[in-house]
């Protein structure tokens, strides 16, 4: 029988890579996440069609803890089961503290943190009685170390951290394992977003983001692929990962390597 994987915020960018990876190595996929209705379903049927699983879409907002359990709720009902956890949506704001909007910080704690631990608190028994589930937080080099202008999200990515660690030690025994990935920048509408208010922090050019804030940050020089995270996804979903549990695997070209 085919397992189920929830990937939240999976209809663009990170989340969208790692969807198509975990149904291509035979996985059934709910997907989650906004965006335009027919995108959506371009994105679903495209993911189906490759790989023969079936693929579901919810629309929770992952900011909402009863949303989130009816994507628990309505992915058991289709699939009948959840073996496989990612929590990925994530949402950025990039702006000296004194500036920072305080309903961004709330919003940012919500999505990037608590949200996980909703989604793991809501299918951990699950996986615990079948003996056998992986959970995997996609987090950040953020999770490790932080710049300027991000106290949310740097503060988001660390918790997500210490989530990571407690799951690995509570799903240990039972054949549940936890990591965190942690991307250095990948080209997606996250980090497309943050240039011009990264610029406009730093009074400087969106050029000089790209060249002397993103990528210089990165020693290799070249953004993170989608399909390199989603590659390491499905390895940890493999048996071949059954020991690699509580563990931050950086994916940033040697950033935090520094
Ligand atoms: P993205 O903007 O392309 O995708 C974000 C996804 O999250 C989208 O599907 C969006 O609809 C969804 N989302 C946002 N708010 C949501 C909400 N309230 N409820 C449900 N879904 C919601 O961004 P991305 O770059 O692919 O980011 C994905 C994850 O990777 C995030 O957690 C981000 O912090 C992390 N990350 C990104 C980078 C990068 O450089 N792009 C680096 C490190 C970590």
């Amino acid at each position: 029988m085919r397992k189920t994987a929830i990937v939240t915020g999976s209809t663009s960018g990170i989340g969208l890579g790692i969807a198509e990876a975990l149904a291509g190595a035979g996985m059934n996929v709910m997907l989650n996440g906004f965006g335009e209705a027919c995108e959506i379903e371009a994105h679903r049927r495209r993911i189906a069609g490759r790989s023969g699983s079936e693929v579901g879409y919810n629309a929770a907002d992952m900011s909402k803890p009863d949303a989130i359990a009816s994507l628990v709720e309505e992915t058991r009902e289709r699939f009948g089961r959840i073996d496989i956890v990612v929590n990925n949506a994530g949402v950025q704001t990039v702006a000296p503290i004194e500036d920072f909007p305080r309903e961004r910080w709330d919003l940012i704690i919500a999505v990037n943190l608590s949200a996980a631990f909703h989604l793991v608190r809501l299918t951990f028994a699950e996986m615990k009685d079948r003996g056998w589930g992986r959970v995997i937080n996609v987090a950040s080099a953020h999770a490790l170390v932080a710049s300027p202008f991000k106290s949310a999200y740097v503060a988001a990515k660390h918790g997500i951290l210490g989530l990571t660690k407690t799951v690995a030690l509570e799903g240990a025994e039972h054949g549940v394992t936890c990591n965190a990935i942690c991307p250095g920048y990948v080209l997606t509408p996250l980090v497309e977003k943050q240039i011009p208010e990264t610029a406009k922090a730093r009074g400087i050019s969106e050029e000089a983001v790209v060249r002397d804030v993103l990528l210089a940050a990165q020693p290799t020089r070249a953004f993170v692929e989608v399909g390199q995270l989603g590659a390491l996804a499905a390895f940890l979903c493999s048996d071949a990962a059954a020991q690699i549990t509580g563990t931050a695997l950086p994916v940033d070209g040697g950033w935090t390597a520094h």
